[in-house]
């Protein structure tokens, strides 16, 4: 069955999304025919996951200034709690509430998304660069899209969330966006929508008067400059999913009733 008719919807995971009317919507969405996998993350949930558990969240800054989730051993199974435990079966749950047979499943299953694992992170602290060893965390590299097919031609939507395995059959800690865009081209699809608490990508954050509406293949360098934090990765992965074949990204707002097809109708930043 040909792919380009599948769309991936990447839900965001920071406060003020509404997974319930996410989940109406995509059921909706889903009876009329278009073929789903859904991507989410968890960067918020295990933050105040890790707060309840006594391990306080930290965080990393690169050399060249990119933030990133200290994993260490005790992060990572904190990180699964929140991303496959809680969020990923609150949304299957959801889905089943309104008669769709959505399958859960984390990267690591069945090697869903594979990488690398980085052998050491660069991080400054006090102003010094430092190697952090002990980290596990990395990009995804493959896709499983034989496990995701026959899901798909069988009927089921995929809930996928990190972390993914690496090479070594390790968990790590990946980024959800960037994982959907993998994820989006590996399949072939159509569309990728990667759904957040803001409007789409602004020219002055956080002014949501100042939305751009759409972005050409062209002027992917100039809008990634707009964005900052974790903005920047949706703007990589929007770039890295077009680089791969997908036809359209949008960038949308998950606050809002009907998220997945106002963007699919063009509500957001579209690039393309
Ligand atoms: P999620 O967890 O929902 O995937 P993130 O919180 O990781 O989303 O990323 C979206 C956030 O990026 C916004 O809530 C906003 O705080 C931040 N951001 C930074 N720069 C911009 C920008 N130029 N336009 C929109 N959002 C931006």
């Amino acid at each position: 069955m040909a792919t380009s008719d599948v769309i991936v919807v990447k839900l965001g995971g920071s406060e003020g999304v509404d997974l319930d009317a996410f989940c109406a919507d995509a059921a909706e969405v889903l009876a009329s025919g278009v073929r789903m996998v859904i991507v989410h993350g968890g960067s918020h949930q295990t933050n105040v996951l890790s707060e309840q558990l006594g391990h306080p969240p930290r965080f990393l800054t690169s050399p060249s200034g990119h933030t990133s989730r200290r994993t260490d051993r005790r992060t990572l199974e904190i990180f699964q709690m929140a991303c496959r435990g809680i969020l990923n079966q609150g949304i299957v749950e959801r889905l089943q509430a309104r008669g769709v047979n959505a399958v859960g499943l984390s990267g690591v299953d069945g090697r869903m998304w594979e990488g690398e694992r980085k052998e050491s992170v660069r991080a400054v602290v006090d102003g010094r660069t430092t190697i952090v060893r002990d980290d596990f965390t990395g990009t995804v590299e493959r896709v499983n899209t034989a496990l995701l097919e026959l899901l798909l031609n069988a009927g089921y939507v995929p809930v996928i969330s990190p972390p993914a395995i690496s090479t070594k059959h390790q968990a790590i800690n990946v980024d959800a966006d960037r994982a959907a865009a993998m994820t989006a081209a590996a399949l072939g699809a159509g569309q990728l929508l990667l759904l957040s608490n803001v409007k789409g990508l602004l020219r002055a954050y956080p002014d949501e008067t100042s939305l751009i509406r759409t972005v050409g293949r062209g002027d992917l360098q100039g809008a990634s400059e707009f964005a900052q934090g974790r903005m920047k990765k949706k703007v990589m992965g929007a770039a890295e999913a077009l680089e791969g074949g997908v036809l359209r990204v949008v960038i949308g707002d998950a606050r809002v009733g009907r998220s997945i097809s106002l963007a699919l109708a063009g509500e957001g930043t579209v690039f393309e």
